[in-house]
């Protein structure tokens, strides 16, 4: 049986996706928007797609930086995203250091747990996006999702 008010899901990548790379990025000043990721993630959202942003921050645990921090430059990743036609639903992030073996850093699928006990999802439609194969292509295919690999190499066109 179909359920209408099941919506599909864009879950996307932050760091080296949405936004230019830096080590363990946390300063709204080092925040450049791809206008590549900007564009397709409007595209999703103008077909009903919630847009949920799934990020690893293991520089939280490694003492880099505050939960609030991510906090703050998540909200301003959102704002500059929006200010270019997108829009962005929800963050989750995984806070572990690969050695604490928690079962929410991708590859592994916790963070979708946690999404899918928060929003009534239509996994069946949702797509993972995101630049790195190993990491994000891993994750979908842990979570048995589509997944579409965004290339920003040599892409200079940030907001
Ligand atoms: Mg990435
Ligand atoms: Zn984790």
């Amino acid at each position: 049986m179909q359920n209408s008010s099941k919506r599909p899901a864009l879950f996307i990548d932050r760091d080296g996706t949405i936004n230019k790379d830096c080590p363990y990025c946390h300063d709204p000043k080092d925040l450049h928007i791809y206008k590549k990721a900007v564009e397709l993630i409007k595209f999703y959202s103008d077909k009903g797609y919630l847009v949920i942003v799934v990020t690893n921050q293991s520089g939280i645990n490694r003492g880099y930086f505050s939960e609030d921090e991510v906090e703050v430059f998540n909200n301003e990743l959102k704002k500059r995203v929006e200010s270019m036609g997108g829009k962005i639903d929800d963050f989750f992030f995984c806070p572990h250091r690969p050695d604490e073996n928690c079962d929410c850093r991708k590859p592994r699928t916790g963070m979708l747990r946690k999404i899918l006990s928060k929003y009534d999802i239509d996994l069946s439609r949702s797509i993972v996006v995101g630049d790195r194969d190993d990491i994000d292509g891993e994750f979908a295919r842990n979570a048995g999702l589509e997944f579409k690999i965004i290339s920003n190499d040599g892409d200079e066109s940030v907001g």
